[in-house]
């Protein structure tokens, strides 16, 4: 191993088989490949095909399938490489406490929590896409991080427009954030006309690529939600400070407005690789292959103020916002299940909202949490009452 300033970073990728993590390993190479990052672990869940060309391709040292059943298959694939390989939700925890200067947390839902602790506690800086760790564990999860000494980087576009937008020693000048939107695809339908969609027409969204479960959080919204709850955490903020705007091209990516009237934005194409290669390569900036806005092409920006009867998850935001203690968890781990019953096929569009709001009024007397074993009770149990929900709603069908 080099070390020295010129050293390769060791990195690790969790999730990298998904939107954000191929995109990941776009910008290592763009950045200079094994010159500029030796890779520690990546992982995937049951693609194991990609995941194992993806390991040979990059020189990782470890390849972890979260899904045991797979662990095979991924040995097979890689045997004679000296590669190794592991399979299952502890071998990930104990990838994510391997020795990497940065992790990106790209695993999509709570599934991410174990290992990107692992990795926080262990001192890594996180680079983090894996929204769901913040809105789920808060305030104990930006203080794991800072705990093992790492940064904590946001790759989520918004976050990372608003951390760029930020500056230095005026946190106390911060007057609100603004959380852009593009709205989705449904940002002009009535709720009749959301009522009878399938998974596959919500997936569709206008401006990014992504993964599943947020291009159908972007249809309804929630994803907006979640990213409300992780600004309030990430920048530590009032629940008032926590602003949206819907604005359709996605091309102003969020902004923070100061005490003196002064708003401070971030632009760019609607790309994830320049928020990605920012988290990798922070407090520097190195040159990356993506589209350049032009102005002149694009005309115009447009604003709308976002709607809260139409795109319910919005206010459940501001409620888990305001209600505070472990209602961001709850919110959280509600809608990750009513997500999958959507996808389904087994409940409504709309009803994902109403089966997140239900499960927040139920378990409105789950105060903060002291530790991570209040948050992982109160996620497990939101999850049971939302499974709950959504058998009653069969039966009743
Ligand atoms: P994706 O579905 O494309 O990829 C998810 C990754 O997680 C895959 O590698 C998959 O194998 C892995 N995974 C899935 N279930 C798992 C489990 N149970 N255990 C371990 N690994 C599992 O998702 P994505 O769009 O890349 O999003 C990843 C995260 O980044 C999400 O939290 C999302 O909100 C956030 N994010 C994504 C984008 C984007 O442009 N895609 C933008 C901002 C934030
Ligand atoms: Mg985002």
């Amino acid at each position: 191993m080099k070390t020295g300033p010129n050293a390769p970073r060791r990195l690790s990728i969790f999730g990298s088989t998904g939107s954000i993590g191929v995109n990941t390993l776009d910008v290592v190479t763009q950045l200079g490949g094994r010159e500029a990052f030796e890779v520690v672990a990546i992982s995937g869940n049951a693609n194991v095909a990609l995941l194992a060309e993806q390991a040979k391709a990059c020189g990782a040292e470890l390849a972890v399938t979260a899904d045991e059943a797979s662990y095979g298959a991924l040995k097979d694939a890689l045997s004679g490489t000296g590669i190794e390989v592991a399979a299952g939700r502890e071998a990930l925890i104990e990838a994510g406490a391997r020795d990497a200067d940065v992790v990106m947390a790209a695993i999509v839902g709570t599934a991410g929590l174990e290992p990107t602790l692992a990795a926080a506690r262990r001192g890594a800086d996180i680079a983090l896409a894996n929204k769901e760790c913040l809105v789920s564990a808060g305030e104990l999860f930006v203080k794991a991080v800072a705990e093992g000494g790492g940064q904590l980087i946001p790759v989520d576009s918004e976050h990372s427009a608003i951390f760029q937008s930020l500056e230095d020693g005026q946190h106390h000048a911060i007057e609100r954030i603004v959380l852009t939107a593009s709205g989705g695809p449904f940002r002009t339908w009535t709720r009749e006309q959301m009522a009878g969609v399938t998974a596959d027409v919500a997936r569709a969204h206008p401006n990014w690529s992504m993964g599943l479960k947020i291009s159908i959080g972007s249809a309804s919204m929630f994803n907006k939600a979640l990213e409300m709850i992780e600004a309030k955490h990430l920048f530590n903020l009032r629940p008032d400070q926590v602003e949206v705007i819907v604005h359709p091209q996605s091309v102003i990516h969020s902004m923070v407005g100061y005490v003196d009237g002064s708003v401070l934005a971030q632009l760019g194409c609607p790309d994830m690789r320049t928020a990605i290669g920012y988290a990798l390569t922070y407090p520097n900036r190195s040159k990356l292959d993506v589209e350049r806005l032009d102005f002149a092409k694009l005309a115009r920006l447009d604003f709308e103020a976002p709607d809260e009867v139409r795109f319910p998850a919005l206010r459940l935001a501001r409620t888990a916002l305001e209600r505070g203690g472990l209602q961001g968890a709850v919110m959280n781990a509600a809608e990750e299940i009513a997500f999958h019953a959507f996808c389904d096929g087994r409940i409504g569009f709309l009803e994902m909202a109403d089966i997140a709001e239900r499960v927040m009024d139920d378990m409105t007397g789950y105060k903060a949490a002291a530790t991570m074993e209040d948050v992982f009770a109160a996620d497990g149990e939101a999850r049971r009452r939302a499974g709950e929900i959504i058998a009653q709603k069969e039966m009743a069908a």
